[in-house]
This record gives structure tokens, sequence and C-alpha cells, in this order.
């Protein structure tokens, strides 16, 4: 057994279907009274429907949340949060409303913090995770704050039925590539370790039954499942060159969140490939298929292509010419990753996910 140092996440997870009823439970127990309810415009209904289940504990509702939380918008919540006198806050929706919560978690942390409950509606994790973003000037700042950590979070399956198809599938492909860099990171444990294979074995088998009947209530729930376990991977342990990489196209080329995941995942997979090969093992154990040098980044690619999610970086809006750029912006600083950041190397990956070439 390798040395390794693991430290919890404290939050407190109520699962199941059904499991919204338990909300004014929650913020009893955290010892708040009102609660401001956030979400994107296009789920108002959403968090108007929270406000009415809360009744008198419902401060507000501020349904503004945008993608890449805009500091304006971050700061336009907590003024909204005091003005309505709301002392917790809960977000209803995916990682940009969640992310919101978590602006105004930072914001407030000098004033004696401000808990966030999240009610996540997609796989993509930030519930679990202590990492924040915030858009200022054209430039998204990330950071690691454990006060900005979701107090509780609520998974009701039944709110992610009306999950379109196609972020259902390139959301849980987002979830397995925390939990597939994940199993390289150099600040792994055992226990992230399980929670990593056990998540991607989860997302990939509820995928196909989602792709055959996005209202199978079954298969929602163990993909929300697995975005937990997935989550909390990502909220554990440093990411590598998989994330940097989608962090960068999806900043600097304004491209989907989900959907560059999942493009990138096998050509990233296939890079890291001879120098993790234990890694690659369990992914490839984890997605149900045969063993092989490239069969981590093959089976996901495949995954992705036999439902049809995107896999090539051309049809998700990346323009040719921005991809010596991209390659210039994945090396400019180093991060852990198993194989060494190659500038041609990485070149070459940005090449293959732009074609939608499928690995080896
Ligand atoms: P999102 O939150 O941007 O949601 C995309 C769209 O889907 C929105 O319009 C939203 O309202 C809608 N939607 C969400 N759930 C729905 C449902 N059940 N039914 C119908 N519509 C629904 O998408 P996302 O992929 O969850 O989050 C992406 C953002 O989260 C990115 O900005 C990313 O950087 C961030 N993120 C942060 C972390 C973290 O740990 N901080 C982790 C993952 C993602």
């Amino acid at each position: 057994m390798k040395a390794f140092v693991y430290q919890a996440n404290p939050s407190r997870v109520v699962f199941g279907l059904g499991a919204l009823q338990h909300l004014t439970r929650e913020i009893d127990l955290l010892g708040a009274k009102r609660a401001l309810v956030l979400s994107t415009p296009e789920q108002a209904d959403s968090a108007r429907r929270i406000a009415e289940l809360l009744g008198e504990r419902a401060a507000g509702i501020f349904p503004e949340a945008r993608m890449h939380v805009p500091i304006a918008t971050a700061r336009a919540a907590r003024n909204e949060a005091r003005r309505l006198g709301a002392d917790c806050a809960v977000a209803i929706g995916g990682g940009s409303t969640i992310g919101i919560g978590k602006a105004i978690a930072l914001e407030s942390a000098a004033e004696g913090g401000f808990p966030i409950i999240a009610i996540p509606t997609t796989y993509a994790g930030s519930e679990m995770t202590p990492i924040y973003g915030l858009t200022e000037g054209g430039m998204k700042k990330t950071g690691r704050d454990p006060r900005v950590l979701p107090k509780t979070v609520i998974y009701d399956p039944e709110l992610t039925l009306t999950l379109p198809l196609g972020m259902t599938l390139t959301s849980a492909l987002n979830a397995i590539a925390h939990a597939s860099e994940g199993l390289y990171a150099p600040d792994g444990s055992p226990i992230v370790a399980l929670m990593a294979e056990e998540g991607i074995r989860a997302a990939a088998a509820a995928l196909p039954r989602l792709a055959a009947n996005p209202r199978d209530l079954e298969a929602r729930s163990d993909a929300l499942y697995a975005a937990w376990l997935c989550g909390s991977v990502l909220g554990h342990v440093s990411m590598g060159l998989h994330h940097k990489l989608c962090h960068t196209l999806g900043g600097s080329f304004d491209l989907p969140h989900a959907e560059v995941h999942t493009v990138i995942l096998p050509h990233a997979l296939a890079y890291n490939a001879s120098h993790a090969p234990e890694a690659m093992r369990r992914i490839t154990r984890a997605l149900g298929v045969a063993d092989g040098p490239l069969a981590a980044a093959t089976g996901v690619f495949d995954l992705a292509r036999a439902h049809g999610a995107p896999t090539t970086l051309r049809d998700i809006g990346m323009p040719a010419d921005g991809l010596d750029r991209a390659a210039d912006l994945a090396v400019q600083n180093q991060y852990p990753n198993p194989r060494p950041l190659e500038r041609s190397g990485i070149r070459e990956l940005l090449q293959h996910a732009f074609d939608g070439t499928r690995p080896g």
C-alpha cells in the first residue's frame, strides 16, 4: 500500500426519490430561517416550486444564474440575499447555479458565512467540491476554499427527469472525467479510487439505459449516484491534463462545458495511458470493456459515440486555427499529470479531438 493523505470534505448528503421533501428539515438542521432560492432563468419554475415548498422559510428567488459565474451576478445575488434578509441559499440546478451559491458563500465568508444547500439537477458534481470559479473582466479565476462547500446536498433523481438527453449524456461523461483523472491524481488515496471506479461503473451502466429511455427513474437514480461519487472525487484530489484542457477550451474559446469534457476525455486518456497503467485498468474494468493498452480511451470514445454524444471539437464550435493557441496555453503552467506535458503530443491530441478520430 502506498502512503497517502485523505482529508474528508464535511458535507451532508440526502439521497433518494422524493428527497426534496426533506428540504425544510435540512434548513432547520442548519439552524437557518430564510432561504434565497437560486436558479438559472431556464429553471425559474423549479425555483418557484422550491419557494412554494418552503413557504415562510423562503426569502425570495434569484433566477439569474449564468455559466462561468460573472462576478456582477454573484454580487447581485449576495445583495439580494441581504436585502431580503436571507440567512442561507438553496441552489437548484447544475454547476452554474451551484457556482453562484458558492460565490455568495465566498463573498460572505468574512461576515460569518452563508450556508448553501445544493439540489443538483445535472451530473457535473460541483455540489461535492470546495472549488469555486468567478469571471471578472473576461478572465475566469478558480480556487479551492472549504467555506464554499455546500453544507447539505439533496439528490432527488425525479428532478433530473427534465434534463434533455444530449445534456444527460455529456453531463454523465463529465462525471466520468472527474473520476478518471482522480484515479491517477498524485494526491489520490484508496478511498478516492474506490469512489472513482464505482462512479465510472454506475455512470457507464446508466448511460445506455438513459439513451433508450430518458425517463427511466432507476437509471436516473444510478446516474445521480454516479454524479455524487465522481463529484466527491473531484472535490478531494487534483485534476490533470484533461481538466486543464477543458478549462482552457471552455474559457478561451467559449465552448460548452459538458460537451468539451465529452470530446476531450478519450484523447486525454490516450495521452496518459502509458504513464498510468493501473488507473487505466480500473477505468477499463469500470466501463466493462476488454482490457488493452488504449482500452480506457476507446471505451469512453465508444460509449459517447454509440449514444450520439459529440466526439469532435469541430462540431461543438472550436475554430481550427485555435488549436495551436490551445496547445500553447495547455503547457504554459505546470500541473500534475502522469505523462509530462509535451507541446507536440498535446497538439496532436487536440487534432485528434478536433477530427473525432477514435484513439489508437
Ligand atoms: P449548467 O449548470 O450550466 O446547466 C446547463 C443548462 O441546463 C442550464 O440552462 C440549466 O438551467 C439547465 N438544466 C440543468 N439541470 C436541468 C434539468 N434537470 N432539467 C432541465 N434543464 C436543466 O451545466 P453544468 O454542466 O451542470 O455546469 C457547468 C458549469 O459548472 C461550468 O461553468 C463549470 O465550470 C461548473 N462546474 C464547476 C464545478 C466545481 O466543482 N466548481 C464542477 C463541475 C462544473
